[in-house]
């Protein structure tokens, strides 16, 4: 059976300890991923340390080259870096491609990276004296990575950090690891220097390692909330810099004068796309006033329409859940959902796919939640798999209330007409990305990505312009050139005019 190793140094590294990773379409083991601890993580750093002293005195021409290369390989491998996430993450080969398409983004900004470092420059601040400031990379910085965007989230992030000078060390999740192996291939095909990119694998193990190591500068996280809070208290308790992004519920809301068709289209693919594998899945639908129950039928429509099957095959809109674990966690929310009193309007629980060879894939199908209330698990748990939960309210402002109250606050939604109400929406949301009449509004890389409350822990959003200054650290210098025969005085107190 194949085994996949770490990348240290432009080399492939092994370790005794190895996990199973599943193909989700067929339940079968296909791989295993070795994982690393507190001994690759060191031998990654000393990699990286070394590579930095080099790496941190390149040209930013060099460096962007290096990212445009990096970039039109992307673009090649597509398709075969779509199938590896595919085969191990359960996604649609598509859905892949497009996950791909949103990282190729962020290279793509870090190419313009000269006119975003520009620093700026005060002249005769002074008599004779002048101000400028400038970034400079950390050194050898990490990233944590969940298993949903197993090529998107760290391209958030590594892009980023090498591209301002930065060598950098990848643990990706241990159930989709492949993806993170192709792309140290490609950085190594586009003429990326050995030892700035490193993957380590791993569990708990690596990235405690990461979190108390002296040699690591800055960590960046993206996952659940809980692992995103204890990675924020250790990492920042270590005295690193720490950008951590948490879990999600998404709320879209739709008023009676949205177009209910368009509205329901939109949420349906939101809500199951990916399998609701994704931070940014609409999870909750709120529906306001008289249409609720004209909006709950079209989702219902939608829900039964949705194609589920294997990820590779064409025309199918929905893959399997990640592992056998998620599917059984999701169909057990389904359940306790009807026992606390809502309606299960479509069931998606116990799907199976007509091909024997699919039999033990980890599949569930759409599920459809009405008259959910605030008070039970299936709105207050984030389920991260396919189920949309309808919550009812009267009105624009008790929605904005609905959702204020939700301790998590990454994206929401507003299906309307009124401009009016678009604008009280996106002012009152205590949410960090607002989609009008979009349902997944993920922000596009000039931008920052970045929720607020328990979806973001500390202060940091990831890439775009945060990203740079995440990875980076300033210095003011002022300047003094004195004419040889001009005396100048020193003063002993600051002074008190110029
Ligand atoms: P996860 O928190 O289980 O794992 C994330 C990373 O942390 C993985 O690399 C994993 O190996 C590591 N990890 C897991 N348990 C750990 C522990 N006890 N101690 C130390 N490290 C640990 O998340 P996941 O299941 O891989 O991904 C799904 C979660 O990620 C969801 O909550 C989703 O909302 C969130 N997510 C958030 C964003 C965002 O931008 N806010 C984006 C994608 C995913």
């Amino acid at each position: 059976m194949n085994t996949i190793p770490h990348w240290i140094d432009g080399a492939e590294v092994t370790s005794e300890t190895t996990a199973p990773v599943f193909n989700p379409a067929t339940g079968a083991e296909q791989a295993q991923v070795v994982l690393g601890g507190s001994a690759e993580i060191d031998a990654a750093v000393r990699a990286a340390s070394a590579a930095f002293e080099t790496w941190q005195d390149s040209s930013l021409s060099q460096r962007v080259q290096v990212m445009f290369n990096f970039r039109q390989l992307l673009v090649e491998h597509e398709e075969e870096l779509g199938r590896i996430i595919s085969a191990e993450h359960g996604k649609t080969v598509d859905d892949a491609r497009g996950e791909i398409t949103r990282g190729r983004e962020v290279v793509e900004y870090v190419c313009g990276l000269g006119d975003v470092l520009k620093g700026s420059f005060s002249d005769q601040v002074s008599r004779g004296i002048d101000v400028h400031n400038f970034r400079q990379p950390l050194g050898v910085v990490a990233g944590i990575t969940p298993f949903n965007f197993p090529a998107m989230v760290p391209l958030w992030m590594h892009p980023v950090a090498i591209a301002t000078g930065n060598t950098f060390i990848l643990k990706p999740s241990e159930r989709d690891p492949s993806a993170a192996n192709f792309v140290a291939e490609l950085y190594r095909k586009a003429g990326l220097p050995d030892g700035v990119f490193n993957v380590v694998h791993g569990g708990k193990d690596a990235v405690d390692a990461i979190l108390a190591h002296p040699g690591i500068e800055a960590v960046s996280f993206v996952g659940s909330t809980p692992i995103a809070r204890y990675v924020h208290e250790q990492a920042t308790a270590h005295g690193k810099r720490v950008q951590a992004l948490g879990g999600a519920k998404n709320h879209a809301v739709v008023l009676p004068d949205a177009d209910l068709e368009f509205a329901a289209n939109h949420i349906t693919a939101g809500a199951y796309g990916s399998a609701g594998e994704r931070c940014m899945a609409v999870s909750v639908a709120v529906a306001v006033g008289e249409t609720a129950d004209a909006l709950v039928a079209i989702l219902e429509r939608k829900a039964n329409e949705v194609k589920v099957g294997p990820g590779d095959q064409p025309d199918v809109e929905m893959g399997p859940l990640v592992t056998k674990a998620a599917q059984e966690r999701v169909e057990n929310a389904v359940g306790t959902a009807a026992a606390q009193g809502a309606t299960v309007v479509v069931d998606g629980r116990g799907l199976k796919i007509d091909d024997p060879a699919y039999a033990d894939g980890f599949f569930t199908g759409p599920s459809l939640l009405d008259h959910v209330t605030t008070d039970m698990d299936a709105y207050q748990e984030e389920l991260f798999g396919p189920v949309l939960a309808v919550v009812r309210a009267d009105s624009l402002d008790q929605a904005i209330e609905l959702i204020n109250a939700n301790p998590y606050g990454n994206g929401t939604a507003l299906f309307t007409a009124s401009g009016e109400a678009a604008r009280r929406f996106q002012r009152r949301i205590k949410v960090g990305m607002i989609g009008i009449n979009v349902p997944v509004p993920v922000p596009m890389s000039y931008y920052s990505f970045g929720g607020w409350k328990d979806s973001l822990i500390g202060d940091s959003p990831i890439h775009g312009p945060e990203g740079v200054r995440f990875y980076t650290r300033p210095k003011v210098v002022t300047t003094r050139w004195p004419q040889p025969a001009q005396q100048v005085t020193a003063g002993f107190n600051f002074p008190t005019s110029s």
